[in-house]
């Protein structure tokens, strides 16, 4: 296990039957809330990505913790994909099923320009189906994916392989 991977392994915290039944619920906020952990994960996230991206894209909501500090450190700009009902003008919205329900979610007009590169961040890849959805709207946003990161994979939902053809990074798969 690399370091990187440790300062997440240590702070992870398992929370059984949330939000339903069933789910092991990976709760990364104990990594957020030690500043110097957080900034070691950010900062391998921009020296993995290089100088290969223009536009940070975080999934609402633990997606833009990272994404605001990954696009301020890269110092590039930060897009949210935000659940249906809360972008003010949407450009596109997809719908799909989750590890636990259903969702929709929304890019907003103007959130990019065509041929942006763009580098997607989120906490947690469980079945991919966020992931594949968010995907999927900022290449019709007319965005170039070169790249998905997450802290956490969680190999055994297989949701890496919704995702063929982008660049997946995990700092942590378990
Ligand atoms: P999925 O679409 O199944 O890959 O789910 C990914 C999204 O749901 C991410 O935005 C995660 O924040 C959240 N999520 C799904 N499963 C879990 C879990 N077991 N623990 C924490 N977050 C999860």
């Amino acid at each position: 296990m690399t370091d990187i991977s440790k300062l997440i392994f240590d702070r992870v915290v398992d929370v059984h039957d949330f939000p339903k039944a069933g789910i092991i619920f990976k709760d990364l906020t104990p990594l957020f809330a030690d500043g110097a952990a957080f900034r070691k994960i950010i900062d391998a996230i921009v020296r993995e990505a290089g100088d290969g991206f223009d536009m940070v894209v975080g999934i609402e909501a633990r997606g833009f913790v990272i994404a605001a500090a990954v696009a301020y450190a890269a110092g590039v700009g930060v897009i949210p994909i935000r659940k249906a009902g809360k972008l003010p003008r949407v450009a596109h919205s997809t719908s799909y099923a989750l590890e636990y329900g259903e969702a929709t979610l929304e890019i907003g007009e103007d959130a990019l320009q065509p041929g942006q590169r763009v580098l997607v961040v989120d906490d947690v890849l469980a079945t991919g189906g966020t992931a594949a959805a968010t995907l999927d709207l900022v290449e019709r946003a007319g965005g170039q994916v070169v790249g998905f990161t997450v802290l956490l994979e969680l190999a055994f939902l297989s949701g890496r392989q919704r995702l063929s053809g982008r660049p997946v990074h995990a700092l942590l798969t378990v």
